[in-house]
């Protein structure tokens, strides 16, 4: 999303866009970007320094956690940027002894443009879920023969697992694991 500074003024200017992933360069392991990116920024500048907050949604498909099936998840954050110029008056402030930095992102433009794909990928990205799932009570994968759990029962041993473990509790006496 490129924004010509000239256009910008004091005053804040809204501007909306949708952007194809590929743009924007979205891409994530395991993860399927299909869908338009929505976009809704607040720009103004001060001289050459411009200040961008947007939102960025979507939906990307992903993985469940538990199953592998594919899950659709919908995706949505929020950005806060700052652009400015080596010369400019955030530049010249930074310099200062009494500069107290804010919460923005500070990104050096050189350009007449400022790019906000950086940011709008960054908090796309950031909005991905660690564990997704298919449904809360998602039953997962069978550890023994791989089945999806939520078609059914397999068929396998529920406590092969917790069997394991008690033979092997009865053949070794406790406190032997201190070495
Ligand atoms: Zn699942
Ligand atoms: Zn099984």
């Amino acid at each position: 999303m490129k924004i010509a500074v000239s256009s910008l003024s004091e005053r804040p200017t809204t501007l909306q866009g949708t952007f194809a992933p590929k743009e924007l360069e979205l891409v994530a392991v395991r993860v399927q970007f299909r869908d338009p990116v929505q976009v809704s920024a607040t720009v103004s500048r001060m001289q050459e320094d411009v200040l961008a907050q947007g939102k960025a949604s979507t939906k990307a498909h992903v993985e469940c956690s538990r199953c592998l099936e594919d899950v659709e998840v919908d995706l949505a954050g929020e950005f806060e940027a700052l652009y400015v110029t080596a010369t400019g008056r955030f530049a010249k402030r930074m310099g200062h002894p009494d500069f107290a930095g804010g919460d923005q992102r500070v990104n050096f433009y050189s350009e007449l443009t400022v790019d906000l794909s950086d940011e709008i990928r960054q908090c796309i990205l950031l909005a991905l879920p660690i564990k997704p799932l298919c449904r809360p009570d998602c039953a997962g994968l069978c550890p023994q023969c791989g089945r999806n759990r939520n078609e059914g029962p397999c068929g396998c041993k529920e406590d092969a697992e917790d069997d394991l473990w008690a033979k092997l509790r009865a053949i070794i006496p406790p406190g032997n694991g201190k070495g």
